[in-house]
């Protein structure tokens, strides 16, 4: 298998380089830019693997940046770990809200950045079942990584395809949130339990443009189920 390819976007060059030297090490494939415009120009073919992104960066915000890419057809599966020197819930709420996969706050460990890292890149990369699965007029494709309902394609970040396609496959039982983060994140210490009701409330949203989010129902002190029986 080769390297897998990631993008460091950051500004300051002592964060930046060790970003780049942490990575190289863990045997990724690195590329690095010192803001948006330069970040725009590494983005060849595809895009990379996964684009590691500093929030505070001059000019165009991280933020701004991710939410425009998962707005393009072409770099919308690209998972993006966010870089955030804050601390405030509220804005990492945002960061996932905006389609980002994850964050790390600053300063973290390069141990924990490179788990992280390679628990977006499995969850981005693997499937349980093959084929396509219908269920309650959601059409689920799980050899293109697609959702559609109807004609109309969701768009959905690597993280809630993951989320929606553990679901379909696993109907009418009621999962934890902590089985949530096994079954999908993968087994990590490092995410928090409210990571999987973000996710939740975005995936609602996005169905509810169909009607259909009442499919992801709340059992009450337990976690969520995914059914078509109220
Ligand atoms: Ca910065």
């Amino acid at each position: 298998m080769s390297a897998a390819n990631v993008l460091v976007v950051e500004d300051e060059d002592s964060i930046r380089e060790m970003l780049v030297m942490v990575l190289e090490q863990a045997d990724f494939a690195v590329k690095a830019a010192a803001d948006v415009p330069q970040a725009v120009t590494l983005l060849d073919g595809d895009g990379p693997d996964m684009i590691l992104l500093d929030w505070m960066l001059p000019g165009m915000s991280g933020v701004e940046w991710a939410r425009r890419l998962k707005k393009e057809k072409r770099y919308s599966g690209v998972p993006i770990i966010l870089l955030t020197a804050r601390g405030e819930e509220e804005d990492k709420v945002k960061g996932l809200d905006f389609g980002c996969d994850d964050y790390v706050t600053k300063p973290f460990s390069p141990r924990e950045l490179v788990a992280r890292i390679k628990a977006v890149l499995r969850r981005s990369a693997h499937s349980t079942q093959s084929g396509k699965i219908a269920v309650g007029g959601i059409v689920l494709d799980t050899d293109e990584h697609r959702v559609s309902i109807g004609d109309k394609r969701l768009a959905l970040s690597p993280t809630e395809y993951r989320l929606l396609e553990f679901f379909i496959t696993h109907r009418n039982k009621v999962y934890s949130r902590n089985q949530l983060l096994d079954q999908v994140w993968g087994r990590s210490t490092y995410i928090e339990e409210r990571t999987v009701d973000v996710h939740i409330r975005r995936l609602r949203k996005i169905l509810g443009e169909y009607g259909t989010e009442e499919l992801i129902q709340t059992v009450r002190g337990f976690g969520y189920r995914f059914s078509e029986q109220q």
